[in-house]
């Protein structure tokens, strides 16, 4: 097949301090790269970027080492409520699920309500849908973070986060950290996409919503398309992922709408982190966490942000 663009592909699984060792570093490293490795090769077959960004996103929810489908964190009640979000950027079109529970993958339903009439369900709405759909009732729960949450109960939940990957040793030394995960996709059509998908921060009140299903959070137009991670407030107060795509379909090069919409949430003391793709291919990613879990394939290679600890804001290939 003649490729019309080179596709492009970024993914995160998260951001937040620092991973606890290096195993954890390579073991990360491997799970990023073999999805972005197997999703850009849909990307090369042909997968518009809506395609290649669910199945990339599914992939993520299904690695139980990332926060989101499978190995979600659990909220102060011990219960898991996920959410998720799809946004095509040809068709300017937002789709997700907020607070869904029991089910595998939320980001199917994501892209199930890219066709509907009522585009954003809630909790509520979106058990309906599952059931509605027959989707088959799922424990998303791991044992590590079970664990993980009975030790923040023994704590009195004094973290503000769960954290950024399920690994055996943090559950002892319980930090706060985050997870998440998003794919961002430019595809051999020229037309971009983004999709999110969390169990939120962790150990949050009922009924808290997370950016990750928000314009906030995940977005695109035909210009930009963007996926964050961090704190859901401090990306909702900056509403950073609309911020940078909109300066970007302004006019505003990926680079320097990075870089200003990082210098402002650093200023503002926000903790977050984001990647970012545009309609000329250039990749992008940005953080004022320690670390952001990041890996991309820029048509010739694959490359992660994985050991990216500077002062700098934003990085790009
Ligand atoms: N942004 C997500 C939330 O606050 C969590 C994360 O990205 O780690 O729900």
């Amino acid at each position: 097949m003649k490729l019309q663009v080179q596709p492009k592909l970024i993914i995160h699984g998260g951001a937040g301090s620092s991973l606890h060792g290096k195993g954890g570093v390579e073991v990360v490293r491997r799970s990023l790269h073999t999805i972005v490795e197997e999703v850009y090769s849909l990307l090369l077959c042909g997968a518009t970027a809506s395609e290649a960004a669910v199945q990339g996103c599914l992939m993520l929810e299904d690695d139980p080492r990332f926060n989101s489908g499978t190995g979600s964190v659990l909220q102060s009640d011990g219960q898991i409520r996920m959410s998720a979000s799809l946004m095509d950027g040809a068709l300017g079109r937002f789709s997700g699920v907020i607070n869904v529970s029991r089910v595998k993958n939320p980001i199917e339903l994501a892209q199930f309500l890219q066709n509907s009439p009522d585009r954003v369900l809630s909790d509520l709405g979106s058990a309906e849908l599952a059931r509605e759909l027959q989707i088959p009732i799922y424990n998303a729960l791991t044992e590590l973070r079970l664990q993980e949450w009975i030790q923040e109960r023994q704590d009195n939940f004094k973290s503000t986060m769960a954290n950024v990957v399920a690994e055996p040793e943090l559950v002892e030394t319980s930090n706060a950290r985050r997870g998440t995960i998003g794919v961002v996709v430019l595809d051999t059509y020229g037309n971009l996409a983004a999709g999110t998908s969390t169990g939120g921060k962790g150990f949050e009140r009922i009924g808290r919503v997370s950016d990750s299903a928000m314009p906030a959070g995940n977005y695109a137009t035909s210009n930009a398309a963007v996926s964050c991670t961090g704190i859901g407030e401090d990306i909702i107060d900056e509403c950073l992922a609309a911020r940078i795509v909109v300066r970007v379909t302004d006019g505003m090069p990926l680079k320097d709408a990075m870089q200003r919409s990082f210098a402002e949430a650093h200023q503002n003391k926000r903790d977050l982190g984001a990647i970012a793709l545009d309609t000329n291919g250039a990749i992008a990613w940005g953080k004022t966490s320690e670390i952001l879990l990041a890996a991309y394939h820029n048509g010739e290679k694959i490359g992660d942000t994985l050991e990216w600890s500077g002062n700098e804001l934003i990085g790009y290939s």
